[in-house]
């Protein structure tokens, strides 16, 4: 089979790899989608400290079919012809964080990510640990099941982080394919979603997935904007997903704020004692743990949300180089590689 592999120069090159076999625990998945996520762009153009470089299959929001399954993986655990969503990490199994669902944490350092230490979706077939699939609820498409497992997982986990946001004026900055969903998120769970980004049209698009206002920073004043927008208060509660507006973020940040940063690279710094009076809560977030990735596919079954809409391309394999391309201009929505 072939799979879709970054040399890191941003060259897209489709290699010849073996079917892949599932040994003990393990299965094989069909691809049905895989999807592409804004950190694969780190790796395609180089740019990350880490990465698989180009003898690794690319991709880590799979969602597919069990087509295979190894020695010891009972029926409870996986059976041919599942549909499946991927949480794409797995860890030692036995530390904390393992346990309680974040193997991205594990303390042992042998843990595998798709795309980065073990091969991903970017091909049609992909063989995993058993213990990292999680149902894709009937209700869901596979590429919904595949934005789950990172970019709107991800929204999810930072909105999950932030605590409770129903009532609350949340600004939700940066509107790629996690901030939409961030925005998506929190309108449905009655925050008043300030949408944030430099493109008209994904302000647009925003809007469309229930912000009640939007904001262009690139033509209007941010902070004169928020401070209109919430009668001088500033913001209760921030979702920064864009990388680059960390500084943006802190100024517009209300008393009693709460503000969570998700975007890559990103740069957050203040003087406490400009800042201390404030009574601020700042936080990081990654991904989501495997048990919030199915809650947060239930959430979007039971809310009936639009997360096919996330999406704006849809891709054969054999066209990854133009799709990469097209990515890495990140003037549009999200695409992903259907089989
Ligand atoms: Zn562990
Ligand atoms: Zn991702």
């Amino acid at each position: 089979m072939q799979g879709v592999t970054f040399p890191g120069d941003r060259r897209t090159v489709l290699k010849e790899f073996s079917d892949p076999e599932p040994g003990p625990g393990e299965v094989v998945v069909r691809m049905r989608a895989s999807g592409m996520c804004g950190s694969d762009l780190h790796f395609y153009r180089g740019t990350a400290s880490f990465g698989g470089g180009e003898n690794t299959i690319q991709g880590h929001e799979p969602c597919g079919d069990v087509h295979a399954v190894g020695p010891g993986v009972t029926a409870d655990m996986a059976s041919v012809g599942d549909r499946v969503m991927i949480h794409h990490y797995w860890g030692c199994d036995a530390c904390e964080h393992c346990r309680s669902g974040w193997p991205q944490m594990c303390d042992r350092q042998n843990g595998q990510t798709l795309s980065i230490t073990a091969h991903g979706g970017h091909a049609p077939y992909m063989v995993v640990p058993a213990r990292t699939l999680l149902p894709l609820p009937d209700a869901l498409s596979y590429k919904a099941g595949a934005a789950i497992g990172c970019g709107t997982g991800t929204a999810w986990g930072g909105i999950k982080r932030l605590g409770d946001i129903g009532g609350a004026t949340m600004v939700v900055m940066g509107q790629g394919p996690v901030g939409l969903s961030g925005t998506m998120f929190a309108a449905a769970l009655g925050a008043r979603v300030v949408a944030v980004d430099v493109k008209d049209a994904r302000l647009d698009r925003a809007r469309e997935f229930g912000a009640a206002e939007v904001v262009n920073s690139a033509e209007t004043d941010l902070a004169e904007a928020i401070a209109d927008i919430t009668g001088g208060r500033g913001a209760e509660v921030i979702l920064e997903t864009s990388g680059v507006a960390g500084a943006d973020a802190l100024e517009i940040l209300g008393k009693w704020g709460r503000a969570c940063f998700i975007g890559l690279p990103g740069d957050v710094g203040f003087r406490t004692e400009q800042q201390y009076k404030k009574q601020w809560t700042l936080m990081t977030s990654w991904t989501m743990s495997s048990v919030e990735q199915a809650r947060c596919a239930e959430f979007v079954v039971t809310h009936r949300l639009p997360v096919d809409g996330l999406y704006t391309h849809s891709w054969s394999l054999d066209r990854a180089a133009e799709a990469y391309a097209w990515f890495d201009e990140q003037a549009d929505g999200k695409g992903v590689f259907e089989f």
